[in-house]
């Protein structure tokens, strides 16, 4: 079992859920990250001791500093200060909570030191999941997912022997605060309505992709790259209930799902102690008062942005970091209040049919993609105004 972590975005949902499992647990901490939330990065030093503590600017970082001033921990910054956090020696396995691209370097610096990697961060695969992958393979790093749909799909295959076997996965979609809701009544839609999630509590970027359905179009391209399958083989069905995880179908037709109460510590649990499974303080599912689960599909013309997201997934290649970028900037400016529920797709879709289509790019060219389709975005919403 792993015994010392380090946090990549320990002040989020994830984060803060990540150490209230593993205080439970006899695993250590050896570096945490934050953007920019001082006060309870300081906190979580004070109780959790690591030796490293990261902070997304130097003027954070300085505040920081002056917090802990005494306590034996190092406290660094940026881009530089997330690759050290995700390389310290001492740590055998590396959390991705951050939200967004800015976990892929991180990601990639700790797979070629081999550590275990438990990853939320679903925008790392989303935009280069294929050179995620290869180097995962290449240094014999393992990727245990932590988003739930992908970790029901890992405890589904854990019993496959044959990789061959499986038909296709079915991504399972809560269908979000506006399932059932006309086109006309979306475009009035706000931020408050966008943020209320039946199901899950989580981070903000999250709950508005929720909310257009981008979310499960992340997850498509996400499950297609950690098990390695082509779009025909990875579908979606809206669950309202958010009690099957997801499933998977085997060739001779048999379905495997895993189900529970929606509660992030159990495969938050697992990413940290497969291949065992241990007490986790989560609330158990019971079956006769859960009431009736029900499966629909998906309406892809009240929700593009699932449209969208299935293209780029065909298409692959750059088509993917313009999306995820596109949608990062979009989601920004909905959450400031400054644009439509329908612009995030508007935007988000001109940038994608702006930026040059690589097939196969590299690093560079996959960070080129998302540093264009953020300022198609940004411009874009220049000329709205
Ligand atoms: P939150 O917004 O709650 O937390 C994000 C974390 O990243 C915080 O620690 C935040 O610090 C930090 N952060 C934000 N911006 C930066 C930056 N520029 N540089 C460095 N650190 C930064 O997000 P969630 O925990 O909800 O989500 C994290 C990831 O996990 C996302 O990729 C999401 O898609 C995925 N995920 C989340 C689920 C959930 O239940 N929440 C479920 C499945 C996947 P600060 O607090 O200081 O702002
Ligand atoms: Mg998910």
């Amino acid at each position: 079992m792993i015994k010392c972590v380090s946090i990549l975005g320990s002040t989020g949902s994830i984060g803060r859920q990540s150490l209230d499992v593993l205080e439970k647990l006899p695993i250590s901490v050896a570096a945490l990250t934050a953007g920019s939330n001082v006060e309870r990065m300081a906190e979580q030093c004070r109780r959790f001791r690591p030796r490293l503590a990261v902070m997304a600017t130097r003027e954070a970082a300085e505040a920081l500093q002056k917090e802990l001033a005494g306590l034996p921990i190092r406290i660094s910054w940026g881009e530089k200060g997330l690759i050290e956090a995700a390389t310290v020696p001492e740590a055998d396995c590396v959390i991705t909570a951050v939200v967004g691209m800015v976990g892929l370097k991180p990601t990639l610096a700790a797979i070629r030191e081999k550590k275990r990697i438990g990853l939320a961060n679903k925008e790392t695969l989303v935009c280069a999941g294929e050179l995620v992958m290869a180097e995962a393979e290449k240094h014999g790093a393992e990727i245990i997912p932590v988003d739930s749909e992908h970790s029901a799909i890992f405890q589904c295959i854990m019993g496959i022997r044959d990789r061959r076997e499986i038909r296709r996965l079915i991504l399972t979609c809560s269908g979000g605060p506006f399932f059932a809701m006309a086109p006309e009544d979306l475009s009035k839609v706000t931020k408050a309505d966008a943020l209320k999630h039946p199901n899950w509590k989580m981070g903000p970027k999250i709950t508005v992709d929720c909310a257009t359905l981008m979310n499960k179009g992340l997850e498509v391209i996400e499950a297609m790259r950690l098990y390695r399958l082509p779009l025909e083989k990875v579908g979606v069905v809206i669950h309202r209930q958010s009690v099957v995880h997801s499933l998977v179908e085997t060739v001779d037709g048999a379905m495997l799902a895993q189900l529970g109460t929606p509660d992030m510590r159990l495969p938050i649990q697992l990413a940290l102690t497969y291949p065992h499974r241990l007490e986790c303080p989560v609330e158990r599912l019971d079956l006769t008062s859960c009431g009736s689960l029900s499966f629909c599909k998906p309406d892809p013309e009240a929700f593009p942005c699932l449209k969208l997201a299935m293209e780029c997934a065909k298409a692959g290649g750059t088509a993917c970091p313009a999306l995820n970028g596109a949608n990062e900037a979009a989601v920004a400016l909905f959450l400031k209040d400054k644009i439509g529920f329908y612009d995030i797709y508007r935007l988000v879709s001109l940038a994608v049919s702006k930026v040059p289509f690589l097939p196969q790019p590299s690093l560079e060219e996959i960070l080129d993609a998302d540093r264009l389709a953020r300022q198609i975005v940004n411009d874009a919403f220049v000329s709205m105004k």
